[in-house]
């Protein structure tokens, strides 16, 4: 401020105070406000940062703001402010691309007023730039910061390697309320939620809100229990009821925590890693409190370290990433049908890391979809080689359902299998039952409309989860495939026996094609041929192997293309 001389010391003073009354939060915009009597002003530190002026005080600051507006629109600028400070106008309103300090544009749109002194003499010019480029890190509704806020003061504490804990906890049924209620109702439920958390946890540590429902605390608190009564506590006071615009509104939470004190890491995958324990508490355990816990007992590895690579590995061409092949034979002739394609990660440092342990962390993430394409297109062009020697050969994919989430899913899958002139009748695409946390309609149809095309859809893993009859009765499929545990005993239970039994009679009412996974030994098949089976898969006939190893086994079975015992 060597230029400050010029203006007198109370001015400056008055400048300031005034500064400080205009200044509001959000940072997507900016205040300025100018001494007109001196034409001196003060500009906000984030704009003169991002768009390298030469300080937050300036004389005749105007003009130098003019050199970085972007010529077309420099002149009716020029204009406007002209027009401001002859007294031609008492304000301006206008909107302009302004040269930030890497050269890049962005759009502002700069409002003004003027401000005059007792005798009627414009005094004060001052108001907002609000930049359109900048997300803003300032949540509108709760005025908490919002999630672009916390990713932001994530990362910060994992690059200065701070130890905190982390917490998010979300409204269950959001949807029902605005439903029931209305969006005004809603709102306020939101409101009120996001304020009852800043009241009562906030002092301990930042408070956000994220998308939708879903409110996060970063706390420097260490301990899980003080985390965990904590939250008992907000659940015990939602429970109770909230008045709402006279309604009594009654709400159930799900939450998980987890700690950073691994800093070889970044914010997505810890974000990816609370999303997944959030899930399990929604899912699983009625909204208890989940923990993701980063280091199990012997592990030399932290689970988010690890993540992190695999993560970034999408992003570095999917470096790391390659998928094996299982087989999938006919029960009658134990001749190839199909091959399954699994997905698999490695490295140096870590070695092969096993699908289940990445994926159901990182199907919710942003970036899986990106990588649901890369084995899409993998997977194809591998079947089309396989099909030069077994032109009927299936391929068999497995989704995610942050796929099956994507509006575009549809047009992407049928783009690449027109692009790489792939048979739709010899695809076959596999979701579990996890995709029930999708909206069913949208489920729905997208399978009708990739059925329509000649794609074929499986259901996998039969029978774990809780509403697989549900799922069959609500949606079509040309094969449900039959999970390991339930025939793992079936040489030597009787009642392993009659409950297989009994779930191939539903596929029967349902009239799908039965593939059944996780046969290890001669003695399964012999048992399943009783039934109505199609498929087998399992390690019997072959563990899941790569492209050049099952192309070099077709290639010396050539006349005889059966898999039994062989491979
Ligand atoms: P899944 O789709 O049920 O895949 C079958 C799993 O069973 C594979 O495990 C396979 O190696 C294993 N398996 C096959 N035969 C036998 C057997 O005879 N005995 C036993 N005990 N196991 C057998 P894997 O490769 O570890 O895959 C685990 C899961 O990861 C898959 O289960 C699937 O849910 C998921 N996954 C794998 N690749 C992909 C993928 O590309 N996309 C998606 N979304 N999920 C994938
Ligand atoms: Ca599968
Ligand atoms: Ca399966």
């Amino acid at each position: 401020m060597d230029n400050n001389e010029k203006i007198p010391a109370e001015r400056l003073k008055k400048l300031d105070s005034l500064f400080e009354a205009f200044s509001i939060i959000g940072d997507d915009t900016y205040v300025y406000l100018c001494d007109m009597k001196y034409d001196f002003s003060r500009w906000e530190k984030n704009l003169v940062d991002e768009f390298g002026l030469p300080g937050e005080y300036m004389f005749q600051a105007g003009e130098i703001w003019e050199e970085h507006i972007h010529e077309e629109d420099r002149k009716s600028f020029h204009e406007g402010i002209d027009d401001v400070f002859s007294g031609k106008s008492d304000g301006h309103d206008m909107q302009y691309r302004a040269r930030r300090k890497d050269g890049g544009y962005d759009v502002c749109t700069c409002r003004g007023i003027i401000l005059k002194d007792a005798d009627g003499q414009p005094e004060y010019f001052g108001g907002a730039i609000r930049n359109h480029n900048q997300q803003s890190h300032v949540d509108t509704l709760t005025g908490l910061r919002n999630q672009y806020g916390f990713f932001e003061d994530l990362q910060r504490y994992i690059n200065n390697n701070t130890t905190m804990r982390t917490f998010i906890v979300g409204i269950g049924k959001m949807t029902e309320i605005n439903e029931l209620y209305g969006y005004a109702v809603g709102n306020s439920v939101l409101q009120y939620f996001g304020r009852y958390l800043m009241d009562n946890v906030g002092d301990r540590g930042g408070t956000y809100r994220l998308d939708g429902a879903k409110f996060a605390i970063i706390t420097e608190t260490q301990s899980y229990d003080e985390i965990k009564n904590t939250y008992e506590i907000i659940r015990k006071r939602f429970r109770d009821s909230i008045k709402i615009h006279d309604k009594r509104i009654m709400l159930e939470l799900n939450a998980a925590t987890m700690m950073i004190d691994d800093f070889v890491t970044d914010n997505q995958t810890v974000y990816a890693c609370l999303n997944f324990a959030y899930e399990d508490s929604k899912i699983k355990k009625h909204g208890d409190l989940v923990e993701f816990i980063n280091n199990s007992e012997g592990d030399k590895i932290s689970k988010t370290e690890r993540l992190h690579v695999i993560r970034d590995s999408i992003n570095q061409d999917f470096n790391g990433f390659y998928l094996v092949y299982q087989p999938v034979v006919d029960v009658e002739t134990e001749k190839l049908k199909g091959v399954e394609a699994l997905l698999r990660w490695r490295n140096d440092k870590y070695g092969v890391v096993p699908p289940d342990e990445f994926i159901p962390v990182l199907e919710g993430d942003p970036l899986f979809p990106k990588l649901g394409e890369w084995i899409l297109q993998t997977a194809l062009k591998d079947a089309l080689e396989i099909q030069k020697i077994i032109p009927e050969l299936s391929i068999n994919i497995n989704l995610s359902y942050a796929q099956l989430e994507k509006a575009d899913f549809t047009d992407t899958v049928l783009d690449i299998v027109d692009k790489m002139d792939f048979n739709p009748e010899k695809l076959c695409l596999e979701v579990t039952e996890r995709c029930k946390l999708l909206d069913l309609d949208l489920l729905r149809n997208t399978m009708i409309s990739l059925r329509s095309h000649g794609i074929h859809m499986a259901l996998d893993d039969f029978g774990t989860g809780y509403s697989s009859v549900g799922i069959l009765k609500n949606l079509s499929f040309d094969t449900i495939k039959i999970d390991k545990s339930f025939v793992q005993e079936i040489e030597e239970d009787e009642k392993a026996r009659r409950l297989v039994n009994s779930i191939l009679e539903m596929a029967v009412l349902y009239g799908t094609d039965v593939c059944v996974e996780g046969i290890e030994t001669c003695g399964m098949c012999d048992i399943l041929r009783g039934y109505e089976v199609n498929s087998f898969q399992g390690y019997y006939y072959s563990r899941p192997i790569e492209i050049e190893e099952l192309m070099s086994k077709i290639k010396t079975e050539a006349g005889e293309l059966c898999f039994s015992k062989t491979l």
